[in-house]
């Protein structure tokens, strides 16, 4: 591996090499979901860790809106396999003293995500210490029709598109977006996916992450990345820039097979708008392109671990 990883990426790479594969993984660790064959068949299954201060703000946005999202983030990586919700478990961890008032609105809000987004609760458990709030919830799911889809699978002379614009999400989308569940499930029956992600840490992080894990390059056109109204310019960021790196558009990047007018209009007919932002070639790394100018992409945006860092030109930012 010649590309240098960073950040949060260098931490897991270094991490995975320590567990030996089980019998029965049919996809470990590095995608969306991992999947196990079990007896007469095989469990998909993804968790997050969410906290307040990090991935929401509690006295802002209320405890039924930062269960929902916990809720929604896995199933965003469960649309990104292309499988069926099966269930949840959740464990939470309640600032001391803990309050039943939080508790019973975090339940309800979990009650309430679970009905809406058709993914019953299985179970939890609760604690209660000093710190801010943290929601760690573990998604069950079945293979969709396509079986497991990977970030493995991308092939060169593939296209690559997006399931919707990017950008902003933080100005609210983050605690209110649908996970793409359905039109995973429609792409998987069309037969479309190579591989497919879900965009949580923004397409210049993501991007490199699905290309790593294909073995290819990838070439980005600028001018066709869909950016979102809720985008915004700052600190020398344009929209466009914002549109790669802000993170949290859980939008689908797909590696598709180039399609043809009449596949594309069968699949607008089942409510799934896929808009093509670049494609897949041999080699390795991300460039982009804008009109007669191309060159590479550092992987910028979300880190986990280390933070914002990068940006569009490459090198971190200080
Ligand atoms: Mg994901």
């Amino acid at each position: 591996m010649s590309e240098r990883l960073r950040g949060e990426d260098a931490w897991l790479h270094d991490a995975l090499a320590r567990f030996a594969p089980g019998p029965g993984v049919r996809l470990g660790p590095g995608h969306d979901c991992a999947a196990l064959d079990v007896e007469g068949g095989t469990v998909v299954t993804t968790t997050d860790v969410l906290v307040d201060g990090v991935h929401f703000e509690l006295e802002a946005c209320g405890a039924a809106r930062a269960a929902r999202k916990a809720l929604a983030v896995n199933l965003s990586d469960l649309a990104a396999a292309a499988a069926h919700p099966a269930g949840f478990v959740v464990g939470a961890v309640l600032p001391r003293p803990p309050s039943r008032a939080l508790f019973d609105e975090l339940m309800g809000g979990f009650a309430a995500a679970a009905e809406e987004l058709a993914c019953p609760c299985l179970g939890g458990d609760t604690n209660a210490a000093d710190g801010p709030l943290v929601l760690a919830v573990t998604v069950l799911g079945r293979p969709g029709p396509a079986g497991v889809v990977s970030r493995a699978g991308a092939r060169p002379g593939d296209e690559l598109s997006v399931t919707g614009p990017l950008g902003g999400s933080r100005a609210g989308r983050h605690l209110t977006f649908r996970p793409r569940v359905a039109e995973a499930l429609a792409l998987a029956r069309a037969g479309v996916p190579h591989a497919m992600m879900d965009l949580s840490d923004g397409l210049g992080r993501d991007l490199p992450r699905l290309c790593r894990l294909s073995g290819v390059g990838a070439t980005v056109d600028l001018e066709a990345v869909p950016v979102h109204p809720d985008a915004r310019a700052q600190e020398g960021r344009s929209r466009l820039d914002a549109a790669l790196g802000d993170g949290e558009d859980f939008e689908l990047l797909v590696a598709h097979a180039p399609l043809d007018a009449e596949r594309r209009a069968g699949l607008r007919a089942e409510g799934v708008t896929l808009v093509r932002i670049g494609h897949v070639r041999a080699g390795e790394g991300v460039r982009v392109r804008a009109g007669d100018v191309e060159r590479r992409l550092e992987p910028f945006g979300w880190d986990h671990l280390e933070g914002e860092a990068g940006g569009p030109g490459g090198g971190s930012r200080a």
